[in-house]
């Protein structure tokens, strides 16, 4: 039978739309090219992303799986250091939210939107689509490599870095922001260190090279995610595997390095580049583009997955109007509430790679309602408009940075 909607991938962005269309009775299918569990970063959420969890009946099962809960973001760089503490935000929400090993995290989520009723295939790859007809139609190839078509109602991408309908309807374009890349892996951490905060993400600038940071994302069970984020050219500016080329970086930045000295490598490191990616439309007719199939920034916020998230929940509610016969303008009630978040998040970027936010992170004497404020995005809220750093992001952010150096 065709499905009211069919959702290409089964990440946070698919699983979580699927529960929310189910929760409004539509008939759902994804279709998810790999077997889950599997591996994907972006470990680290952010508190506004609860307040999705908990729209689509996902929050229960997320937090009775034992993961790392987070309350905030630490930062170093050479002597300074500067913590934020979500539980201080200036939005209402959320405070606390959870560092998760992908793989499992994920598949929970799935398999709660198959609790809902959903139906998810796996080993299913989508290799071509046609959305000129009144119902898109999608062809598709099992995991023994034999086709089938189905049609649908409406159709959501949420392919991640897959790109589908990006890739396939010449909806590709650059984004702003110069190639980076990263390389990461999993540790046994053995941190032994009374202070450290288990809560928080930590990033570390990189002591000589600004450019370059580190992420650690301490797991419940002793492990943790370890990173290093730069220009493809900087990172790999010497010989070696990736897990040699990774615990040389750590190795430059003395704190990072002092504090994983008895860390355990046992899993070789991966890499990503070129991730930054934009779309000339989110949206066409019969069809939407979620969480990274639309747009991603960078890592440096943790936003992907709020981002992915949110997409979801504004995707469902136009689709359920469409589907009760309302008329929906998908620029007006899709495209335009999502990106003022991640246009408050992209000016939060440019920020940091331009070296202000960096300044700002460790200037101790900003008006603590200020510090409220950038706390908020920090912690995900970059959609409440009731925060000046929503509304007018640049401008406050260029006034900050000025305050933090009064003799520039
Ligand atoms: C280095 C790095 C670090 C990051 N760190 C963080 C972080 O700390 N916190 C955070 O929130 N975000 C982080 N992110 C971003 C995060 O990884 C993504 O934003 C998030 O996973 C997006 O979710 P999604 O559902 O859109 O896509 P995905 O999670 O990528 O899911 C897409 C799914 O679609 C499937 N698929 C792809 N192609 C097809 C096809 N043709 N047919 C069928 N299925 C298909 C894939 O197998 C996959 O399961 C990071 C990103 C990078 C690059």
């Amino acid at each position: 039978m065709n499905p009211n909607v069919l959702i290409i991938g089964a990440g946070p962005a698919g699983a979580v739309a699927a529960a929310l269309l189910r929760r409004r009775g539509r008939s759902v299918l994804v279709l998810e090219r790999e077997q889950f569990p599997r591996f994907s970063i972006g470990e680290s959420l952010l508190p506004q992303s609860m307040e999705y969890l908990e729209e689509a009946g996902m929050l229960e099962a997320v937090q009775t799986s034992g993961f790392q809960p987070k309350n905030g973001a630490a930062f170093v760089q050479g002597e300074q250091r500067a913590a934020f503490d979500f539980s201080e935000k200036f939005s209402a929400g959320w405070g606390t939210t959870y560092q998760v090993e992908r793989a499992r995290f994920d598949h929970i989520l799935a398999l709660q939107a198959e609790a809902q009723g959903a139906e998810i295939r796996y080993g299913q790859q989508v290799v071509a689509v046609d959305v000129a007809r009144a119902r898109p139609r999608v062809s598709v190839r099992d995991q023994n490599g034999q086709g089938y078509e189905i049609d649908a109602d409406f159709l959501i991408d949420a392919s991640g870095f897959g790109r589908v309908l990006p890739r396939l309807l010449d909806l590709e374009t650059p984004s702003q922001f110069p190639v980076r890349g990263a390389i990461f892996t999993h540790i046994e951490d053995r941190i032994d260190f009374r202070s450290f905060d288990r809560k928080k993400i930590l990033i570390t600038i990189h002591p000589g090279q600004p450019d370059i940071w580190y992420w650690l994302i301490p797991f419940a069970n002793g492990r943790s995610s370890i990173g290093v984020v730069g220009s493809s050219d900087l990172l790999w500016n010497d010989s070696g595997s990736d897990s040699e080329i990774l615990q040389r970086w750590v190795g430059q930045a003395p704190s990072l390095g002092n504090l994983l000295e008895h860390a355990r490598w046992d899993t070789p490191a991966r890499h990503i580049t070129g991730y930054a990616a934009d779309v000339k439309s989110l949206w066409g007719p019969g069809y939407a583009l979620l969480g990274n199939a639309g747009e991603f920034l960078d890592p440096i916020f943790s936003s992907g997955v709020t981002i992915a998230f949110k997409s979801a929940s504004l995707a469902a509610q136009a689709i359920n109007r469409q589907f009760d016969g309302e008329s929906v303008d998908w620029e007006t009630d899709f495209a335009r509430p999502l990106k003022i978040g991640v246009n408050t998040f992209r000016a939060f970027v440019e920020s940091w790679y331009a070296g202000g936010f960096q300044k700002i992170i460790f200037f101790a004497g900003a008006p603590p309602l200020v510090q409220r404020m950038i706390c908020a995005i920090l912690a995900g809220y970059a959609w409440d408009k009731s925060n000046p750093y929503v509304q007018e992001p640049k401008r406050r952010l260029a006034a900050l940075e000025a305050l933090c150096d009064p003799r520039d």
